[in-house]
């Protein structure tokens, strides 16, 4: 019934079609093998992409050609671009979607790509001959023939749901569990993993008393994710609205606490630390007297809200009377409970930097299963292996990004590096240089990479390009233009800043922290009319190179310092056993992660700095 697949991509999650989609563009021929179409991208959870350090990652995955960034456009409901009031490295774009149009673009552009087919059906197991993966074999009993196979299948392997006491096998809810795939792997030779997540009940907006409830409205005038000119901001936009809890939803929540789950000891898996259950938000900061519960529309014309704040999985009966205690919720109807789910992952320290298995080659993990949480880790992490199976088929180089290129590489490295205990997120605070990873730059950052294998079309190579040359041209006309102080005094202290007795350049006066792009214009009519001949993303772009350059600076120089180890390649047989002068650990987890340059190896936990100077010399440094 099959051809032989280039690459075969099991799961339809946010990994697995980030890892479809690319594997396609690149010019592979692509099967996308997943238990139920009609569940293609669901959001399983929150109905919303982005955020802080997850934001960036969608702007990452578009700039290198990716998906994300287009379908969260083109669904979103409200866009706000977080941390304004901080500096650039800090502000984050995150949108509200409409889950099933979210879905539904998801469907539609991988149905528009030829290279791309699709099987409904749960797979069993994978075929593995000679140590290498040469396809999957299927419920059905039906082999499928393929030359690699992306595993993304999320929170479905062995996927256990708990609402009380009540148990029962699920990938969510509704669906069945994956079965066959961890037993098989760990016969292989995979660790694997229990860990567990959870998500809140929905109900029927119509019963909410929103008079009760803070307004919240999107951005007055939204940006979106994508560079590409394929999308355009929001015009109209649909309000969230913010409730809190209070004592006495707490003391009604705390009625469930024998019969919950989490405290009876039956969940054992450990669950998102920074996203915690509303039990356990109670439990844990017992001092704390409410809690902020966001008020989110699941789309544009459905009448299900999600009651993000509230993740459960205490007795339906327990939630129930708990939320109709919540300000504008006193005639709350359910639409469905919240739950728990425990699920299989494999330790991603059995993977390379390209996500490919070290045990098994040509099969690569991504996404949830790699113990991360969250639809911009899993879609990042399903790029970069459905870029990698490609380029592996195609016996071309490895792609890989470096901690200082991308957020994305920050994750891919200390997923690999350091393992995981518990679902892995993505902050600003894991980026050594967050500086140089903004939001507003990933273009510049990443799509001539994203170019160069294939992936981002020549037309956003283009738009970068000019972006780049129009931003120098700027900056440095900048430099050369100076304003007088005749002019402009009165304005500039209207703004707040101190007047000036010279002429001053324009470069100069922007580093000021009370003048931005707008005050110039406002500042000086002739400057108003040359800048009007610049697009936004390059004035912005411009502004914000000017204002930090010493920062950008500082970074660029210790990237530059550190890419000296990330440049000596340790030969892949070496043998850290035969090194005794390493720590018994340091030598372990090496031999464990077998890094390919200096500068992986000093990443790795429990590898110190004793272990990589005995290294270096060993290596001849
Ligand atoms: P998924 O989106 O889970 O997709 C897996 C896909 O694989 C599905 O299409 C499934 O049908 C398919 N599949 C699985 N096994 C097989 C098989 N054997 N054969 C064929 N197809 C298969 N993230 C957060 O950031 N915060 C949260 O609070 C949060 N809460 C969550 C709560 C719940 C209940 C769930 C289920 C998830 C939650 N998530 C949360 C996680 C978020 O949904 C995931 O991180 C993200 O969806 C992972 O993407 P993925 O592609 O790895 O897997």
């Amino acid at each position: 019934m099959f051809d032989q697949y280039d690459v075969i991509v099991i799961g339809a999650g946010h990994a697995g079609c980030e890892a479809a989609h690319a594997a396609a563009k690149m010019g592979s021929k692509v099967l996308l093998c997943t238990m139920n179409m009609n569940t293609i991208a669901q959001m399983s959870c929150n109905p919303a992409m982005g955020g802080v350090a997850k934001g960036q990652i969608v702007r990452e995955i578009d700039a290198l050609g990716g998906m994300s960034g287009i379908i969260s456009d083109k669904s979103m409901i409200q866009f706000r671009m977080l941390n304004r009031s901080k500096g650039p490295a800090m502000w984050s774009p995150r949108s509200q979607n409409d889950r099933m149009r979210f879905a539904e673009e998801w469907r539609l552009a991988l149905e528009r790509n030829p290279n791309v087919d699709f099987w409904q059906e749960m797979v069993t197991g994978i075929v593995v001959k000679g140590g290498r993966v040469v396809g999957v074999r299927t419920g059905m009993g039906i082999e499928i023939p393929g030359k690699s196979v992306v595993l993304t299948n999320g929170t479905f392997l062995n996927g256990i749901i708990h609402i009380g006491e009540k148990q029962f096998g699920g990938g969510r809810t509704g669906e069945s569990a994956s079965k066959g795939i961890t037993e098989q792997l760990v016969e292989l030779g995979f660790e694997s993993g229990r860990m567990k997540t959870g998500t809140p009940p929905r109900v029927d907006g119509r019963s909410l008393d929103y008079s009760k409830m803070e307004i919240q409205y999107g951005d007055e005038n939204p940006e979106k994710f994508s560079y590409s000119d394929e999308t355009s901001p929001l015009k109209e936009q649909r309000t969230c609205w913010i409730t809190y809890t209070n004592k006495n939803v707490h003391e009604t929540l705390e009625t469930g606490f024998d019969r919950s789950p989490m405290f009876n000891g039956r969940i054992q898996g450990l669950g998102p630390r920074y996203c915690p259950s509303i039990e356990d938000k109670i439990n844990r900061f017992a001092e704390r007297e409410r809690h902020q519960i966001f008020v989110e529309p699941e789309g544009w014309n459905t009448v299900e809200i999600y009651v993000n704040g509230f993740s459960t999985s205490l007795p339906e009966d327990v939630q129930y009377k708990a939320m109709r205690q919540i300000p504008g919720f006193e005639n709350a109807k359910m639409f469905r409970p919240g739950y728990a789910i425990e699920y299989d992952f494999f330790p991603p320290t059995q993977l390379s930097l390209t996500l490919e298995t070290k045990l098994v080659e040509n099969l690569f993990f991504a996404g949830q299963i790699n113990g991360t949480t969250g639809y911009e880790e899993a879609g990042s992490q399903g790029l970069i292996a459905g870029i990698n199976a490609s380029l592996k088929v195609q016996e071309k180089d490895p792609f890989v990004l470096q901690r200082s290129e991308a957020y994305i590489g920050v994750l891919i490295d200390d997923l690999i590096n350091k393992g995981t205990e518990e679902p892995y997120r993505m902050f600003t605070s894991r980026a050594e240089f967050r500086l140089l990873l903004r939001q507003d730059n990933a273009d510049i950052r990443l799509t001539e990479r994203g170019y160069q294998i294939g992936l981002a079309e020549q037309s956003r190579f283009d738009k970068v390009q000019n972006k780049k040359e129009e931003t120098a041209r700027l900056i440095n006309d900048l430099k050369q233009k100076k304003l007088e102080p005749a002019i402009s005094n009165e304005i500039l202290e209207e703004i707040g800043t101190a007047t000036i007795r010279e002429k001053i350049s324009i470069e100069k006066l922007l580093k000021r922290p009370q003048i931005g792009v707008n005050e110039l214009k406002i500042l000086d009519k002739d400057l108003e009319s040359y800048l009007s001949g610049f697009a936004q993303d390059v004035l912005e772009q411009a502004e914000i190179q000017i204002k930090y350059d010493s920062y950008i600076e500082k970074e660029r120089q210790m990237v530059e310092k550190l890419s000296n180890m990330e440049d000596f390649k340790i030969p892949q047989k070496f043998d850290y056993l035969k090194v005794p002068a390493l720590s018994a650990e340091g030598r372990q987890k090496l031999n464990k992660i077998r890094p390919i340059t200096l500068g992986q190896a000093s990443r790795i936990s429990g590898v110190s700095p004793a272990d990589l100077s005995i290294l270096t010399v060993y290596l001849g440094r």
